[in-house]
């Protein structure tokens, strides 16, 4: 039976999806409706049907699930940034941990033994980095926020809980600041207008503050006394740069930086390796989760003094590196050139002189290497969402480790990645769920596999 547009239907919450929605049946059709807790007892109204399913809205929330609590920031719903502010974060990880548990079953057909999922050491404001749109209000003041979902209407929003409180306290400034010194904001619609986002980072452990202006041009009027007054208010910024972004494009940076005041980079260390951080590198938005997640594929590593690591998708070596002194050899491969230079000051830093880092396609590297005779003990593979390539799984299978490490950020690509590996010689030990997003939809895990026939290799 089809449901209608409008339709008001009786509705019981069994479950979340992966994207964060809550799922009912009605009359044996999936209905999913954004918001809503697992047990939540609710009407719910429809807004559109897709003949097997249909999606809903809440009419009336008739009695809350077990999991329910009242939202604590103003512009949830609105913001959509966050999609699970309405769960207590203990049922926000069994969220997780299911959703990660059904990638690997359903979408890998595997049975894999499951670690309790391993919460955010910070649950709030564990954010490193942040890139606030700035826009004017009705009344005519510079206000940053977030963009409505799917929209680019600026939500004014002075305090999101992800974002560590300096730093929020750093943008409202800007934004005075910019008003004081009559500095245009960009208009979208117009093309029209100086300063596009605010981007701001903060190293976790060293404390130091990057602001970055984006700018649609090349210089901040009374940019002197702007990043002076920045400068005296909050002591922990090391630099103030211009990003220059001319173009009408919904990309948020552009390539070019130019540098204000102090220097270009902050210093900071992620499971002891020491990083520099420009206003575009790559790095885990976590710091405490990410050292947490660094440590469980350590762990499942379980390297030896003799042992080869190859560090597959390196970013700016950090697994790797964290990793080093477990063993006597490490090879990185990542493709972005800058990421790759990073890696290895990183390295020289840390005095450590066993690796090598080549700027390369995984699959390439990893498939010359593969023909080279390369033996690793040991392969982290870290893709981004879309997961391994074949050539790179190919590779890994004619090098055939030990042992092999799968981070992901992204549970149905692992699961399609490490299905294809079991079907070619590997036993999946477990998987690890690690969650470095709390309160939005995203969860990491890593898996272990090991070879489970040595004898044949
Ligand atoms: N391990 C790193 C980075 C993981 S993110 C860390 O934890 O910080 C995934 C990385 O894969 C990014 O640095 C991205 O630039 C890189 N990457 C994407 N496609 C790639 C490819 N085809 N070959 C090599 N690296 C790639």
């Amino acid at each position: 039976m089809a449901l209608h547009k409008n339709e008001i239907i009786p509705l019981t919450i069994e479950s979340l999806s992966s994207d964060g929605s809550g799922v009912g049946h009605y009359e044996g059709e999936a209905v999913f409706v954004p918001a809503t807790a697992p047990g939540d007892v609710l009407q719910a109204r429809i807004v559109k049907d897709c003949k097997h399913y249909a999606f809903g809205i809440v009419d009336k929330l008739e009695a809350p699930g077990p999991g329910r609590v009242q939202p604590d920031c103003p512009v949830y719903r609105p913001c959509g940034g966050c999609c699970f502010r309405h769960l207590s974060y203990e049922a926000e990880l069994a969220a997780k941990q299911s959703f990660v548990a059904d990638a690997f079953s359903r979408i890998g057909g595997l049975e894999i033994p499951m670690l309790p999922i391993l919460p955010s050491p910070l649950p709030q404001r564990y954010r490193n980095k942040v890139q606030y749109p700035v826009a004017l209000s009705p009344d005519g003041h510079i206000v940053t926020g977030f963009y409505a979902g799917r929209t680019h209407n600026v939500i004014p929003c002075s305090d999101c809980l992800l974002q560590p409180d300096v730093l929020n306290r750093i943008a409202q400034s800007v934004c005075r600041l910019l008003e004081q010194y009559h500095v245009s904001v960009y208009n979208e619609q117009t093309g029209k207008g100086l300063v596009r986002h605010i981007f701001l980072r903060q190293g976790y452990h060293s404390g130091e503050i990057l602001v970055c202006l984006v700018a649609n041009g090349r210089s901040l009027p009374h940019s002197r006394e702007i990043c002076e007054a920045l400068q005296k208010e909050f002591s922990s910024i090391v630099g103030i740069l211009l990003n220059v972004n001319t173009k009408r494009t919904n990309v948020i940076t552009g390539p070019e930086s130019i540098l204000l005041a102090g220097r270009e980079f902050l210093r900071d260390t992620l499971c002891g390796v020491p990083v520099e951080l420009g206003p575009l590198s790559f790095y885990q938005v976590n710091t405490p989760g990410a050292e947490q997640l660094y440590g469980v594929a350590r762990e499942f590593a379980a390297l030896k003094p003799g042992d080869l690591l190859l560090d597959l998708y390196c970013g700016m070596g950090t697994i790797g590196l964290s990793m080093a002194a477990d063993c006597s050899q490490l090879i990185g491969v990542e493709i972005i050139s800058e990421a790759v230079e990073s890696a290895r000051r990183n390295a020289a830093a840390m005095g450590v002189q066993n690796a090598r880092f080549f700027c390369a396609d995984a699959g390439q590297a990893a498939a010359q290497l593969a023909e080279e005779g390369l033996a690793p003990n040991c392969i982290v593979l870290d893709p981004p969402r879309k997961g391994c390539d074949q050539t790179t799984l190919d590779a890994v299978l004619k090098m055939a480790p030990p042992t092999l490490v799968m981070v992901s950020c992204n549970p149905a690509t692992a699961a399609r990645d490490v299905r294809y590996l079991v079907d070619h010689g590997y036993t999946a030990q477990k998987v690890q769920a690690v969650d470095m997003f709390a309160r939005t939809k995203h969860c990491e895990c890593v898996v272990l596999l090991s070879k489970s026939h040595p004898e044949t290799v």
